[in-house]
């Protein structure tokens, strides 16, 4: 039965302490504290295979990594396979800015080509278990992983058309790189491993400056406040990392070096090492 209490509506055996909050206010009821949540599925690593960094270089590119997945996947090691977007999304990304479309409209075009990449990557790995998966299954995520399955899905985040306006621009700030990231931390994921084509990250592109030098560890506040030119990794998974719960390091490896993604899943320091401090 429904009464009225504090003049709002108040049901008997509801009394929560966050009954009659906002939920906006600076006190939300909520505080950090010593809260803490569970992890999901803790020995699950998330690796994503770079979209034009790696699988728009084909098969010389993709074939050698996946059999080193394939190979660590053979020893046990558990982990979701994230897929970037690469040329095609940078394509469609510049037809729809020349349109003049929304940031929202542009996150939904960009959401398909990392499911392209997906698809083609089940196929590759079908024979060892490949199977593509969406959001929706993810609570499905313990029964595939333990029947031996190798999960690929597409590392965009579903935020589309509710995508937010970035700092800069109408490109989506929140891209594959990101969803990958916001993946690990929300499954409490034992690691988050970036495969691109670069040793890890530099001081500034090592494309256009032959300058420039490898940084093989750096914390993330450390990161955004030196505000280089240009990064490996999408920028909003630095301002992400620093208030996260659970993934309090990534670490982003050259896969065009052989052993490097294996390293990198026995704990070795290769590529770069971001930490959250
Ligand atoms: P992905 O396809 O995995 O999303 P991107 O192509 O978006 O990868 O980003 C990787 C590229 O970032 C590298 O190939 C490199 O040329 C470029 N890059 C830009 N700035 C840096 C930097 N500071 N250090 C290393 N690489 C950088
Ligand atoms: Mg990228």
């Amino acid at each position: 039965m429904s009464t009225k209490r504090h003049g709002k509506i108040w049901i008997e055996g509801m009394d929560t302490p966050l009954l009659n909050k906002t939920l906006s206010g600076r006190n939300s009821g909520d505080e950090p504290g010593d809260r803490s949540s569970v992890s999901i599925l803790p020995d699950v690593w998330i690796i994503k295979i770079g979209g034009q960094s790696i699988m728009d270089r084909g098969k010389s590119a993709v074939l050698p990594i996946l059999e080193d997945l394939v190979a660590a996947h053979q020893r046990g090691v558990r982990f979701i396979l994230c897929t970037g977007g690469g040329t095609r999304a940078r394509h469609v990304y510049s037809l729809g800015l020349d349109l003049n479309l929304p940031t929202g409209m542009l996150a939904r075009l960009g959401s398909t080509v990392p499911v392209q990449n997906a698809r083609m990557l089940q196929m590759l790995l079908a024979k060892d278990g490949g199977i593509v998966i969406y959001a929706d299954d993810f609570d499905k995520l313990p029964f595939f992983l333990n029947s031996g399955c190798i999960p690929i899905t597409s590392g965009m985040p579903p935020n589309e058309f509710w995508e937010k306006s970035a700092a800069v621009g109408l490109i989506p700030s929140n891209r594959t790189d990101a969803g990958v990231y916001l993946l690990g931390e929300f499954l409490g994921a034992k690691g988050v491993l970036y495969i691109k084509d670069e040793d890890g990250l530099y001081t500034d592109d090592p494309k256009k400056d032959p300058q420039a030098k490898l940084i093989p560890e750096i914390s993330a506040r450390e990161l955004l406040d030196s505000d280089q030119d240009d990064l490996i990794i999408e920028r909003v998974v630095l301002e992400y990392m620093v208030r996260a719960e659970k993934v309090r390091k990534i670490q982003i490896v050259n896969g065009l070096k052989p052993g490097e993604v294996n390293a990198a899943i026995d704990g070795e320091p290769v590529g770069t090492i971001i930490r959250a401090e």
